[in-house]
């Protein structure tokens, strides 16, 4: 046994290796943009060997009907998790760039929950359903319903919330009975390679059902999206690519499963009478990894009437979220991902400015932060729906503030996007929150702060926000097979 945080190799096969030749790639971290280490940069030939081998596991051996089985492996993994979560911390603070707090939440605590919880659930799930006998045209039968895994599941992640997006995706797949290959973003590659070290060295897994492979090129794993061995293809990213996946997908008519972009909202009513706390949520919710997740509120709604005190107040909040090192216990918000991602929120914050929006605080580098991919919480206000930055993810902390007339205005405005995929609202009156968010087509809503995150909760999109919903029972039927039998019934 090695260290998690040291000896970075891929999983294929049941063994921890280099990529055959040895190559690797660095892992830059983003708080001081050098090189933190390597990680395997594995070849097709890898890749082919991790494909065939999840295949031939989920073919040849028991892993799809032991239930038991895949229940221990995962308590086993359970245990390991929090055996090892100050590594995975180490880690995810130096690929991420995460700050401690969101380590301590949804960065890598929290998702240790999920494990459990799928454990239990195929240890009590219904696998089978009897029908009961009906009269049927070839007479008297005996009907049930047997449920079953889908089969090789590839599992293509990104790089905001790769330990709980890892997790999220091997884990309900691997209860389900299903065999993965993991993909991990080429940004983030430790984390998914952590995961696979500790099912290999921790737990009874047999070889092949988890393969993790790590590459430089972003498309290494689209070999995955077009082989017709691979029965359900689990991506976490950018619309962008989710719809190129989907087309490649077509092909084989292989199942997606997608979790995209977003633009969700955060509408505060107007019988809010203190913006306070709707105003630190919002301010926040910016500062959340960075502005880097889908699921978080981009555009803020504030009545008409009372823009300049919700914009005002927001500022104020957002102006108190420090910026800087994620090692320092202080720090709320890290950088950015890459250089690139912080040219593109640059890019996105000029082309407001351009469009008539103003800047209300950010909108800079941090001028003490002369090293990493940092950029200051941002808010936009004077920004119509119809601008680009109201429209398109930018992926990093920019809050853009629209201002609404009535509830059917801000609804109209929640909703006149290509996504569909979070929201929170605030009222005074909960009766008046819920018949205004049953009105906005988006998979979750927060209602006056409320966090939906919790393995038991699906999460996923309406609209181009993506296809099923991950996490509870909905997103383990996700890798689930209907099988209807019959026999004569005496
Ligand atoms: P980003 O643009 O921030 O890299 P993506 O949505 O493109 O986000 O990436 C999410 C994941 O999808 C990463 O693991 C990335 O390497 C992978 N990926 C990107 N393009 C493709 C593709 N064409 N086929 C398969 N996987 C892809």
């Amino acid at each position: 046994m090695s260290s998690l945080t040291t000896n970075h190799r891929l999983l294929i096969d049941g063994q921890l290796r280099a990529a055959t030749g040895g190559a690797t790639f660095d892992n830059i971290n983003p708080t001081t943009g050098q090189v933190a280490g390597t990680a395997p940069d594995a070849t097709a030939a890898d890749g082919e060997e991790a494909l065939s081998a999840a295949r031939r596991a989920f073919d040849e051996t028991d892993w799809a009907n032991d239930v038991a089985l895949r229940v221990r492996v995962l308590r086993q993994l359970d245990d390991a998790l929090r055996a090892h979560e100050q590594e995975l911390t180490e880690i995810t603070v130096t690929e991420v760039g995460a700050p401690l707090g969101s380590c301590a939440t949804v960065q890598v605590h929290e998702p240790l929950a999920v494990v459990e919880w799928f454990a239990n659930l195929a240890e009590s799930y219904d696998w089978s359903t009897d029908l009961g006998v009906r009269d049927t045209m070839g007479g008297p039968a005996r009907r049930w319903i047997e449920r079953e895994p889908i089969g090789v599941v590839a599992a293509i992640t990104p790089w905001n919330v790769p330990n709980h997006i890892n997790i999220a995706k091997v884990v309900p797949a691997l209860a389900a009975g299903c065999t993965v290959v993991l993909k991990p973003a080429p940004e983030t590659p430790w984390t998914g390679l952590a995961l696979g070290q500790l099912f290999a060295e921790h737990t009874d897994l047999p070889a092949g059902v988890l393969n993790v492979v790590t590459a430089a090129d972003k498309k290494f794993g689209a070999f995955l999206t077009t082989d017709p061995r691979v029965d359900l293809i689990s991506f976490t990213g950018s619309t962008e690519t989710g719809r190129r996946i989907m087309a490649a997908a077509a092909e084989n008519l292989t199942k997606v499963f997608l979790e995209l972009g977003g633009k969700s909202v955060h509408l505060i009513l107007e019988d809010v009478a203190d913006m306070g706390l709707a105003a630190a949520f919002a301010a926040i919710g910016t500062g959340v990894v960075a502005g880097q997740g889908c699921a978080l509120t981009t555009r803020v709604l504030i009545p008409q009437a009372r823009y300049e005190e919700g914009v005002q107040q927001i500022a104020a909040m957002m102006s108190t979220i420090t910026v800087g090192d994620p090692a320092d216990a202080a720090t709320v918000m890290g950088p950015l991902i890459t250089a690139a991602q912080r040219d593109r929120v640059e890019g996105y914050v000029q082309g407001a400015v351009d469009q008539g929006a103003t800047i209300v605080c950010g909108g800079k580098r941090p001028a003490d932060l002369d090293s990493g991919f940092f950029y200051e919480p941002t808010l936009l206000a004077g920004v119509t729906n119809q601008m680009t930055a109201a429209q398109e993810e930018i992926f990093g902390p920019v809050l853009v503030a629209i201002p609404y007339a009535d509830d059917d205005e801000a609804v109209a405005i929640a909703n006149d996007s290509i996504y569909g995929l979070s929201g929170a609202i605030f009222s005074d009156d909960p009766a008046h929150a819920l018949a205004v968010a049953k009105r906005i087509r988006t998979g979750t809503m927060s209602i006056n702060g409320g966090v939906w995150y919790a393995p038991d909760v699906p999460f996923g999109g309406y609209k181009q926000s993506g296809l099923g919903r991950e996490m509870g029972l909905a997103g383990f039927e996700e890798h689930l097979e209907i099988k209807s039998y019959s026999e004569p019934a005496s």
